[in-house]
């Protein structure tokens, strides 16, 4: 069993995180949380890209008022992201969110951390406790001479104990850093004591492909090490965005896998045409299909179909028509002009109706 699987199982709505649980994906709104409209479009997105859970920042009661609106017409599961003020995290238990995000510490006294403690044990809500090396309380950058793993784990036994102190141990914890290295050590420091369930996350990761890299270096070690939970990739892209390369650093870990994945060739002077564009209408078509189906993208029909002989099915592209196989089996010559009708056809007829399901 791994430390992953030792941990505490809590419920997010219907959706679990800890002990014997899949690991989750979340993503985060980027909208007001008073433009009802325009986050309940993200969290559709969001769900049809396989997110899980979806979290939305709580910074004035306005937005705690909208969340009974969101939660109500949401699929996904919604935590309310909550800084300083309790009242603000009591109005969003009422409003029937389904898990909280907060520290303890920044709340300010012990009897209003108990009253958010006992109204969310009282309605079965666990709360993430989410360190970040960025805002480390400052007594333990002293103490510990910067943001270090040991300061973290500190910054975090402080926020547990609070809530344990209040009888409350539904507790999920994060230990972000934008360093992947300081954030691997910091969760596996934290694992090393406790058995609360990890959300992972490299935070303020970036864009682009550097924001990516950061992610899956860090998310890969730390998932690599058997801890972590629950997963957010944190980008400057839109939360579908985060959702998708999330659910891929899970695939290549070999720790989830229910989508579609296209394997296309780098190209070289054999490639007869351009299989970038082909490759990416592809992907724009199945890139929201819960199906672990493999298709393959190849330059040329001399080596496409054996290199990519691994692939479901696929296409390789010759001079003025192409050859969809499959297992490195051809099926069917096909016209240039005709690749994607055709490959998408085909990939119906061996696969079955592609629904974008959540
Ligand atoms: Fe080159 Fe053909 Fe291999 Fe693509 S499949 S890299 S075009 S040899």
């Amino acid at each position: 069993m791994t430390r992953r699987e030792e941990t505490k199982k809590v419920m997010v709505g219907t959706v679990s995180i800890g002990g014997d649980a899949t690991i989750t994906v979340q993503s985060m709104s980027k909208r007001p949380t008073t433009d009802i409209a325009g986050v309940l479009n993200e969290i559709e997105s969001v769900l049809l890209a396989g997110g899980d859970i979806m979290r939305v920042s709580v910074p004035d009661m306005d937005s705690a008022k909208a969340l009974r609106e969101i939660v109500k017409s949401s699929p996904l599961p919604i935590v309310a992201d909550i800084h300083f003020d309790f009242r603000l995290a009591l109005a969003s238990l009422d409003a029937g969110v389904h898990k909280l995000r907060i520290n303890p510490g920044n709340i300010g006294k012990a009897e209003y951390v108990g009253l958010i403690a006992r109204e969310a044990k009282a309605r079965g809500i666990p709360i993430r406790v989410g360190v970040n090396a960025g805002s480390l309380p400052k007594d333990l950058l002293k103490k510990f001479g910067g943001p270090t793993p040991e300061a973290m784990v500190e910054a975090a036994r402080r926020e547990i104990e609070i809530l344990e102190e209040a009888d409350f141990t539904d507790i999920v914890v994060s230990l972000k850093a934008s360093s992947p290295k300081l954030a691997y050590e910091a969760n596996i420091l934290f694992a090393e004591e406790f058995s609360y369930p990890i959300h992972v996350g490299i935070t303020e990761a970036g864009f682009g492909y550097q924001g990516i890299i950061a992610s899956s270096v860090g998310s890969a070690m730390i998932f690599s090490a058997g801890i972590g939970n629950t997963f957010r990739v944190s980008l400057t892209e839109d939360p579908a965005t985060e959702v998708r390369v999330a659910r891929e650093i899970l695939r290549f870990l070999g720790l989830r896998d229910y989508w579609v994945r296209i394997i296309s060739c780098p190209m070289c002077a054999r490639a007869e045409t351009k299989i970038d564009d082909i490759a990416r209408k592809i992907w724009d078509q199945t890139k929201n299909i819960r199906k672990p189906i493999s298709i393959a993208v190849m330059g040329c029909v001399v080596n496409g179909p054996g290199e990519a002989s691994h692939a479901d099915i696929g296409v390789a592209c010759g001079k003025g028509y192409s050859l969809i196989f499959s297992r490195g089996k051809p099926i069917k010559k096909v016209p240039n002009d005709r690749i994607v009708e055709e490959l998408m056809e085909q990939i119906e007829k061996f696969f079955g109706k592609l629904e974008s399901n959540p």
